[in-house]
């Protein structure tokens, strides 16, 4: 099924977040895909809990708290969120508008397309082992998508941060055997999740083991049974595996960007200053994805880079209708799309 939709906007961190209000305050409501499960980009992914100080208007604020309230502004927009899909193939039609392909197998019709991919979809990290590639999806995972497949199972987490101790947490109950296993003593995670997991290694459910790394994956008939895990003392231990999950975080790729005809220079995408286009006419960038003279990757330029954009995109989404500024004070048209009552 092919959705179709006016504005598809590509990456959900702050610009593309503000991107769906400003908009929605043009009487638009766009569709919005991240390759990430939640939003915020790299605010939630990178820093949720340090203080932002250069927000317009906002003294302080958290990398999370901001996305919070711009999840909040663009609320009454009713914008299609599709998390968890990355955008693979952007092609231009024959008859205007793009054909838009996700990981998901998810089809769009798009009339415009703001790409706000910051610097590319976050991506696990992977493990540098030989044999990791054909082992995954099968035994070695990087995300966990159906938990109930670990019952019974022998399981070995590598990490240290929030999701190696959460997942810990969740499937140890389950599992035949858990272990967590981190190359440093101290966790990086929620101190309240590692009492958790502490609480099950007393509690004979789950091992932990500290300052030590995987040396070998053991494997029989293409099939994972066991790994090697070297301790600090250079001692080598097999445990059984059946299931390896790996949590070394994310990094950012430019990733399928790079192959849609736009012009990149510097893993950025190059755009006019009056609209925010870029060499194809219909497709806007903003946000750190871009590039012009004098920018700077800061939050606030994609904001107005995402205004400035969404007034260009409606002039293509209804042609010939003049687009006027109108105040968000006092225009009732825009309190009527706001979902706000107008004062009498
Ligand atoms: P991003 O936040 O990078 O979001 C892009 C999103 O696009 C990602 O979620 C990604 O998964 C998604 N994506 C990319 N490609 C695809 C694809 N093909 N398909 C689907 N999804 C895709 N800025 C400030 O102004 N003030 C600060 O104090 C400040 N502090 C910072 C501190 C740190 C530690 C860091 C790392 C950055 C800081 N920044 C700060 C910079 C700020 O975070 C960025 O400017 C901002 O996040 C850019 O927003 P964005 O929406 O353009 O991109």
């Amino acid at each position: 099924m092919t959705i179709k939709t006016d504005a598809l906007i590509i990456g959900a961190g702050p610009s593309g977040l503000f991107q769906i209000f400003e908009l929605g305050l043009l009487g638009i409501k766009p569709d919005i895909i991240d390759t990430l499960p939640t939003v915020g980009g790299q605010c939630t992914e990178l820093y949720p809990d340090k203080p932002i100080y250069d927000i317009p208007g906002i003294p302080m604020c958290t990398g999370q708290s901001l996305v919070d309230d711009l999840m909040e502004q663009a609320e009454p927009f009713n914008a299609g969120f599709h998390l968890g899909e990355e955008v693979l193939e952007v092609t231009p039609q024959e008859t205007g508008g793009f054909r838009v392909v996700t990981s998901a197998d998810k089809v769009f019709d798009a009339k415009t397309i703001f790409i706000a991919g910051g610097v590319g979809s976050f991506q696990p990290r992977k493990l540098r082992q030989p044999e990791a590639e054909s082992l995954e999806d099968e035994c070695l995972f990087y995300r966990v998508k159906d938990p109930s497949r670990f019952a019974g199972k022998h399981v070995v987490i590598l990490g240290g941060g929030d999701s190696a101790l959460d997942w810990a947490m969740e499937l140890a109950p389950k599992a035949e055997s858990l272990t967590l296993i981190h190359r440093r003593d101290e966790f990086r995670g929620v101190e309240a999740s590692l009492a958790t997991v502490e609480d099950l290694v007393t509690k004979g459910q789950a091992e932990i083991i500290r300052s030590a790394t995987l040396s070998k994956l053991g494997i029989e008939s293409g099939q994972l049974v066991s790994v090697d895990i070297k301790g600090a003392d250079d001692e080598v231990r097999t445990l059984p595996a059946d299931a390896l999950l790996i949590f070394f975080g994310l990094s950012p790729k430019l990733g399928p960007i790079a192959e849609w005809g736009l012009e990149i220079s510097r893993k950025t995408i190059a755009v006019d200053t009056e609209k925010f286009e870029t060499t194809i006419p219909g497709i806007f960038a903003i946000g750190d994805i871009n590039n012009y003279p004098g920018k700077k990757k800061l939050i606030l330029s994609g904001f107005h880079e995402a205004a400035l954009a969404a007034f260009a995109a409606k002039a293509i989404i209804e042609p010939g209708k003049k687009v006027n500024l109108q105040y968000t004070t006092t225009r009732p048209i825009m309190h009527k799309r706001l979902g706000v009552e107008d004062e009498e």
